[in-house]
């Protein structure tokens, strides 16, 4: 396996040359734009791993199924989803405009900024340090991993530079969608994109999904069958953004994407996979790491439909 996956890498490493490392939030831009990497885990705990595994980069949005999971058994889910919709957007991850223009002004699904500042703004805690303290908690569990810990340099220049975010938190306070804080919410926000991973972590975070909730490694179940798969459909309807349509077609696996780099994808009942390439196209999904996912879905038959 480890053989094929070099291979994978080696025939798709050209696309590294293409599209840009994100800059928007300044600290990203450090990134190296040619690094490549992938890590499988499969149902009986098999590690395959290649290119760059060790690198380290920040969780972005891919924190936001992972928080979904966190709102979705926290409240009602009546309640969560009266406040964040369930249907794709077709539009960028960081657009305000349906705000304005959706009958109910509701942010369209979780996967999006606006939705996910909501479901952020869901997650309980009698203080913003406990909000934190369980947040870090359950991503730790997720990824098996108790050394995950926020990069602060990505999380203060996303802080400094965020306004398109705080000016949709600011309009979903108005509408009714978030309460309390919205800088508090804001903040908690940034800190969740700016845990930092490797492709190890987001392979071990798809298995925990592609297993509905239970981690192989000790039995432990961290999340519901049931919410299992409910984040795995947003991940496949819009877990990257307007190009969802296209990446189910082409490589038809639930996924998600970050400005990071990254990729987590879960492959139902059989493995979670992670990949890692920072130059992005113009939608804010890595080239390589599609292209990286296009070619083991063909070779392994893992489009789930
Ligand atoms: N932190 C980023 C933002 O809010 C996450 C976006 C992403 O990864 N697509 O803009």
């Amino acid at each position: 396996m480890e053989k094929t996956l070099k291979e994978i890498l080696n025939l798709n490493r050209k696309y590294t040359n293409y599209g840009q490392v994100a800059s928007y939030i300044p600290e990203l831009k450090n990134a190296k734009r040619d690094d490549l990497g992938i890590c499988i885990i499969d149902k009986d705990n098999n590690i395959y791993k290649a290119g760059n595994c060790d690198t380290k980069f920040t969780i972005q949005s891919i924190s936001k199924p992972i928080v979904l999971a966190m709102a979705l058994m926290d409240n009602d889910w009546s309640y969560v989803f009266s406040k964040v919709g369930m249907e794709p957007s077709g539009d960028p991850f960081n657009s305000i405009m349906k705000l304005e223009t959706n009958d109910s002004k509701k942010p369209s699904n979780p996967m999006i900024n606006a939705g996910a500042i909501v479901t952020t703004s869901l997650i309980k805690g009698a203080s913003v340090e406990e909000k934190e303290e369980r947040m870090l908690k359950f991503f730790r569990k997720l990824a098996n991993n108790d050394t995950l810990d926020i990069n602060y340099e990505v999380y203060k220049s996303e802080k400094t530079t965020g306004d398109r975010n705080r000016a949709m938190a600011y309009l979903l306070k108005n509408d009714g969608f978030v309460q309390g804080n919205v800088e508090e919410i804001l903040d908690l926000y940034f800190k969740q994109c700016s845990i930092e991973v490797d492709v190890v972590d987001l392979a071990r975070i798809g298995i925990n999904l592609a297993m509905y909730g239970v981690n192989i490694e000790n039995n432990e179940r961290l999340l519901s069958e049931r919410v299992s798969r409910m984040v795995k459909t947003f991940m496949i309807t819009c877990g990257m953004y307007d190009s969802s349509g296209e990446f189910a077609i082409k490589v038809g696996i639930p996924a998600k994407s970050g400005v990071g780099g990254g990729i987590m994808a879960s492959v139902p009942n059989s493995m979670g996979i992670g990949v890692y390439g920072p130059a992005l196209d113009k939608k804010g999904n890595s080239i390589a790491g599609v292209k990286v996912l296009e070619e083991l879905s063909h070779r392994y038959k893992l489009n789930i439909f």
